[in-house]
Formats: structure tokens, C-alpha cells, sequence
């Protein structure tokens, strides 16, 4: 049955949180974040000042002593709290992120689930964050390495998951003992202040976690903050690269930066069709395909012409009933997009396709909607067929409900298309071969490989890989990668003999 309660009743409007206290900003540049399903304007962001960065920098610098001190069980008795609070709130986080960015609320569901289980990872940093040793490396001479917090890391995450990529870090950051502050992406940052009225209420202390609100203006006062030791970035690799990593190189920031993506997924003539095609759906076309893990395209391995066709006339007919609305409504499949301009992006791809010779065998742009909303934001999934590794279309991150179909000879050279294509983030093969399977493994340049797997979003306790332009930097987000990345290694060296 269709429910479609909204918690959110009348337009908030969002305060940045600094020192344990919401502060309302003094800046006149608001911005409406807005529900892109049904139009409606749901808060006002503002875009804080160079002063309120500074503030919100200075309250988590003079946290970071008394905080860096508390012991890690202590630290992570707060983490607990928090994540009895998110399972508390679970289904309204979850509504939020609907409202805010348009996925359907299952999805909205896995992103808070995948959120907590990094809160819970993150719960056992007083074995994570161990150290080691070794006595005698010399006469009566031993030697350790410890890990300790380095101070104020800030994140800066995308708009496509509002609720999770922050806690891709966040539990990290402060169970080692450093001290955090999120800039939300200004397109949905109404979940980040959900989330942080629950860190709010589960007591950390004033300057542990902070929020100032803002879009590249603010993310640029944080680059450039010489209180501020690392950061965490996820977004295009346009920022990524040109920005991020310039900026903290001559910062001397560590950093992370998570990026752009161009996943291909690979169908072998003995795949289980029944399996891979709901996969398909949901690699491709959930979170309207605004996933930097969705599927783009789909490339079929092979010159056996009736398989090619029977598949791809069945994934047509698959994608043709998903049904389009709003995500509130538990029947739907996929949302709108989340902005104007990236529906207006995906347009333009589109348009190049046809200019550049593709068939469009699914056209998105004819809308069809379940339930009466305005059409503002809505994309249909589109389909378009013989497509060439060199077209824009398959080289270039759409961000959209997009399907490429291109058609292979043999592995290698699906292979080769891979290996061709600048960005390294996901691929995913369907066999029954485990030789084909692990060749796979083995040969493709991407962080994350799926085996008959659509989408393949690491767990928390694993790290959210990526390569060549979906990835910048040394470690990632998540597990034990993170809790490297927060601490710094010290090595000692004792004689008392
Ligand atoms: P974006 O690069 O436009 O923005 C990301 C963040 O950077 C936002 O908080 C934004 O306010 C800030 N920002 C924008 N311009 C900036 C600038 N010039 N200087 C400093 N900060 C700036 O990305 P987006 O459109 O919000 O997110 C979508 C992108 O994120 C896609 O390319 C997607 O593939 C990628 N993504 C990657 C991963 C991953 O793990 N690899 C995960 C999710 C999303």
C-alpha cells in the first residue's frame, strides 16, 4: 500500500552547530532546498560567512585536547548511544532522505542502515586502533608504534547520498579522538542536521562535531583552514582532482578525495538471465542513477546474435514497466533526479547520443509518471543501444537513468573497453565461469568488482575502493582504512637496562 507520510511539515530553516550550540548564520545568501518530487520548497540553507567557519573551525581546535584524552571506550560509549538514538529515528532519517534528494525510500532505508553500520564499526576502534611491538630488536632495547588522533578533519560530501558518506568518516574521526566538522552539500543537507541533533542529543562533548552549512565557497575556507589537518571529500573528479588534492598538497592536508565513475558491467552468454536482469534494474536505474557506483554500461560479450537479442529484448521490456514516482510511495522504483541541472545534464547526454549515431531504443524523455506530480525533475530510464566505447555517452559520468548497450567479440576486448575508459571505480561480471570470474578479478583496474553483482557498495568493515579517476589519495573511507587515515603513527624506541 502507498504511504506517503512526510515528517518534514513546513520549511525549516537551518542553523550551522558549533561548540554544542545551533547558530543561526548572519549570511543573506540563502538557498531553498527543495523536494524534487513534488516541488515543494522544504528549507533554507544558508551559505555561512568566513567568520562562522572560523568559529565553527575554533570550537572543534579547542575541543580536540580534552577530547583526544578521553580514553577510547569512553569515545565510543557516546558512538553507542548515537546509534541507539539512529535506530530510533530510523524510519524518519530515512523519509528525510526522500524528501530531500527523491530516492525511493527503500533505498533511503539501505542508506541509513549502511550509515549505522559504520557508527557500529566504528564501536570497536579500542581494537582497530591498536598499536604493536616487538622487545630486544637490540640488547635489552624494545620497540612500538602507537596511533594517535591528529585534530580537526572536516568532510565534504556530495548530494547523493545526504545521510551516509558523512558516516563514511564521522564514527572514525571521533572514535580515534579527532574532532569533526561536516559541510553538507547544500542541495540536501536537511539529513546531516537530523543526524547531528542526534549527536546533539547523545551528549558529545561541545566541539566534537560541528556543521557549518555552505556550497564551494565554504568548502574552500576549510581547504585553506590551518586548523584543519585532513579532509574528506567525495564528489566529481573535476573537484576532486583540480581542487581537493591541489589545495591540500600546498596545504600539507592528508586527504581523501572519492570521485567520478564509469561502470561497466560486463553479461557473458552463460549468465543466469533470470538473476541478472533484476540485478540490472536496480544497478542501473536505482537511485535514479545517481550512484557512483551505478551501472552505465552494459556490455554484452559475444557474437552470438540470438543471445544478444533475447537478453537485450528482455532488459528492454524489464526497464520499460518500472514504475516512476515518488519515493515516498512504497510501489515505487525510481525517483526524479535530485536537481534541475542534473536532469538538464542527462538531457544533453542524451541529445549526444542520437548526434553521435546511438539507437535509442527507450526514450526517458517521454515521461511516465505514477501519481500526479510535477514533471520538473522526472526522467524516465532510457535505453540506448549500439553504442561504441568511443561515444561520449560511454565514456563520459552521466549521473542519470542511462543504460549504454554496447556489444563485445570476446572478454578481452570488454576487457580492453574497460581499461580504456579514464575512470576505475566499479565493474561487475555475470558468469557461470569462475575462471572468467577470477580472470576478472584479477585483470580489471577498478576499486570495486562485482561477481554477479549489480552494485557493489562495500560493507563498513571494508574499504570504498576506487582507481585511476575515481580515486584520489592513499587510503579510503570506512574500516580500517579510515581509522589509518585518522590517526598518525608514532614509533618508540626504549632502553631502561
Ligand atoms: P560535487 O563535486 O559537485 O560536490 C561535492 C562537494 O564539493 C559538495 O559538498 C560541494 O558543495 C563541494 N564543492 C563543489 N564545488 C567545489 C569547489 N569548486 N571547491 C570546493 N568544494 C566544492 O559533486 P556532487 O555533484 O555533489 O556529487 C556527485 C559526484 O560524486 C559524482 O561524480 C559521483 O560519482 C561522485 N561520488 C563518488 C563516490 C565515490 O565513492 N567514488 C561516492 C558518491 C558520489
Amino acid at each position: 500500500m502507498a504511504i506517503l507520510d512526510e515528517p518534514i511539515k513546513e520549511v525549516l530553516k537551518l542553523k550551522n552547530y558549533m561548540n554544542g550550540e545551533w547558530v543561526e548564520s548572519e549570511s543573506d545568501q540563502i538557498l531553498d532546498v527543495v523536494n524534487p518530487a513534488t516541488g515543494k520548497t522544504l528549507a533554507k540553507v544558508p551559505m555561512s560567512t568566513k567568520e562562522e567557519v572560523d568559529a565553527a573551525v575554533a570550537a572543534a581546535k579547542e575541543a580536540f585536547p580534552e577530547w583526544r584524552r578521553t580514553t577510547p571506550l569512553a569515545r565510543v560509549r557516546y558512538l553507542f548511544r548515537l546509534k541507539e538514538l539512529l535506530e530510533e529515528h530510523f524510519e524518519a532519517l530515512s523519509r528525510i532522505q526522500t524528501m530531500e534528494h527523491g530516492k525511493t525510500i527503500d533505498e533511503s532505508r539501505g542508506e541509513t542502515r549502511r550509515g549505522i553500520e559504520n557508527v557500529e564499526v566504528a564501536t570497536g576502534i579500542p581494537s582497530l586502533m591498536m598499536g604493536y611491538n616487538l622487545e630486544d630488536i637490540a640488547a635489552g632495547i624494545d620497540e612500538y608504534v602507537i596511533y594517535q588522533p591528529l585534530g580537526v578533519f572536516c568532510c565534504i560530501p556530495p548530494f547523493n547520498f545526504p545521510f551516509m558518506v558523512p558516516l563514511w568518516f564521522a564514527p572514525y574521526a571521533l572514535a580515534t579522538g579527532n574532532t569533526y566538522i561536516v559541510k553538507p552539500s547544500p542541495r540536501d543537507p536537511i539529513s546531516q542536521v537530523k543526524l547531528t541533533e542526534l549527536v546533539d542529543e547523545a551528549g558529545f562533548p561541545p566541539g566534537v562535531f560541528n556543521v557549518v552549512h555552505g556550497g564551494a565557497d565554504v568548502a574552500s575556507l576549510l581547504l585553506e583552514h590551518p586548523d584543519i589537518k585532513g579532509v574528506t571529500f567525495v564528489g566529481t573528479t573535476e573537484v576532486g582532482k583540480d581542487v581537493i588534492c591541489k589545495k591540500c598538497s600546498e596545504t600539507g592536508k592528508r586527504y581523501i578525495a572519492q570521485t567520478s565513475a564509469k561502470n561497466f558491467l560486463l553479461v557473458m552468454p552463460d549468465a543466469e538471465v533470470e538473476r541478472t536482469i533484476p540485478a540490472l534494474m536496480t544497478s542501473f536505474f536505482g537511485n535514479t542513477g545517481q550512484r557512483c557506483l551505478s551501472g552505465a554500461n552494459l556490455v554484452v560479450v559475444g557474437k552470438d546474435d540470438s543471445f544478444y537479442r533475447t537478453f537485450i529484448d528482455a532488459v528492454i521490456e524489464a526497464t520499460s514497466k518500472i514504475r516512476v514516482g515518488y519515493g515516498l510511495d512504497e510501489s515505487i522504483q525510481v525517483g526524479p533526479m535530485q536537481s534541475v541541472d542534473g536532469k538538464e545534464r542527462a538531457l544533453k547526454y542524451i541529445q549526444r547520443g542520437i548526434e553521435e549515431g546511438a539507437k535509442l531504443r527507450l526514450d526517458g524523455r517521454e515521461l511516465s509518471i505514477v501519481g500526479d506530480y510535477p514533471d520538473t525533475y522526472f526522467l524516465n530510464p532510457t535505453i540506448f543501444e549500439g553504442v561504441t566505447p568511443d561515444m561520449t555517452i560511454a565514456r563520459e559520468e552521466i549521473f542519470g537513468p542511462v543504460m549504454s548497450i554496447i556489444r563485445a567479440d570476446d572478454f578481452d576486448e570488454a576487457i580492453e573497453m574497460i581499461h580504456d575508459n579514464p575512470y576505475g571505480n566499479a565493474a561487475s561480471i555475470f558468469t557461470s565461469s569462475g575462471k572468467l570470474a577470477r580472470e576478472f578479478q584479477y585483470r580489471v583496474e577498478c576499486g570495486n568488482i562485482g561477481i554477479n553483482i549489480g552494485i557493489v557498495a562495500p560493507m563498513a568493515f571494508f574499504p570504498f575502493s576506487g582507481m585511476k579517476d575515481s580515486f584520489f589519495g592513499v587510503l579510503h573511507g570506512q574500516g580500517r582504512d579510515a581509522v589509518r587515515f585518522f590517526t598518525e603513527s608514532k614509533v618508540i624506541i626504549q632502553r631502561w637496562l
